[in-house]
């Protein structure tokens, strides 16, 4: 297992098949990559006027990561060893942006000091809970800008993408050209201001490449949960599409017929927003890992 290591001089705006990779590896290689925020490190104070961003650098992703073996039809496994955040986050409100963009007049820029695992907002330290934004391969089609999430990836803003989960993402072209980037200290679900803690970091991952693994993507497992992720153009699109993501892969895992398995997702999987900010809505529908193992799917054995 070799330890590559990418800076944040390789950077994309775009999931593209024309992106040239920035470092290629092997399945099972781990490398430490490092991000810029999603204003590419632009606000440095809370004084700099707003409109001065340069809206064509944002959503950076480093990478691509080009890995050796990964061909259309497999799957992508990606660990996330470690995130290691920056010394300061940024927050942004404004008209337009977010939830609360038709209530908002003023664009303003808030600085969040990161330390010792606390971020502060409101003179008050909250407990960081640092998480990915974007990550994702590249596309077979045209495409997709890192501000959306999709079939690929991408911008999902999905809690759960932190320390110690395993992100599965397909392999649409050769080589899979895996990106990550737009850290967050701390985001809660939904994203409601169209910003998390916006922070550079460092984040550490192992890259391993399935064969043959029968999985819907994007997928995260992490100790608890196995979790479908679905981004569509509206919520409730979404949220139905991630509910019968699982199901049906849960009944062509299980031999199960439908209408069991809906009861059973009825009643025990939990169908959670991710975020509702950006140009798809994203969903994901958790379910117990050890509740696989109850009705005969071998989880683990999808990984090796
Ligand atoms: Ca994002
Ligand atoms: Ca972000």
């Amino acid at each position: 297992m070799a330890l590559h290591h990418l800076s944040p001089t390789h950077l994309v705006y775009a999931m593209s098949r024309e992106n040239a990779p920035a470092l290629t590896v092997r399945s099972g290689d781990t490398i430490e990559i490092e991000t810029a925020d999603c204003f590419e490190n632009q606000i440095q104070s809370e004084n700099q006027p707003f409109v001065a961003i340069n809206w064509d650098h944002v959503n950076p992703a480093t990478g691509p990561i080009y890995v050796e073996g990964a061909d259309p039809g497999d799957l992508l496994a990606v660990r996330v060893e470690r995130i290691e955040p920056g010394d300061h986050g940024v927050m942004t409100t404004g008209q337009g942006m977010g939830v609360f963009g038709d209530e908002l007049e003023e664009s303003t820029i808030h600085l969040v000091p990161i330390q010792d695992g606390r971020i502060e907002i409101l003179g008050q330290r909250w407990p960081v809970n640092p998480m990915i934004g974007v990550i994702g391969t590249a596309p077979a089609g045209v495409p997709v800008a890192n501000g959306t999430p999709g079939e690929h990836g991408g911008n999902m803003d999905c809690k759960p993408i932190t320390e110690g989960a395993t992100l599965v993402l397909p392999v649409n072209v050769p080589g899979a050209l895996f990106a990550l980037g737009d850290l967050h200290a701390a985001m809660g679900d939904g994203e409601v201001c169209s910003t998390g803690v916006e922070m550079p970091g460092r984040v550490t991952v192992t890259l391993t490449v399935l064969k043959s693994a029968d999985l819907p993507t994007p997928f995260l497992v992490d100790d608890e949960l196995a979790v479908a992720i679905v981004s569509r153009l509206t919520l409730d699109e979404a949220a139905a599409d991630a509910a019968r993501a699982m199901a049906h892969w849960l009944r062509r895992k299980t031999g199960v017929a439908l209408p069991e398995i809906a009861m059973l997702l009825s009643a025990k999987g939990d169908l959670r927003i991710c975020q509702v900010v950006d140009p798809l809505k994203t969903v994901r529908m958790e379910f117990k890992r050890s509740w696989l193992g109850e009705l005969g799917v071998d989880l683990e054995a999808m990984f090796t």
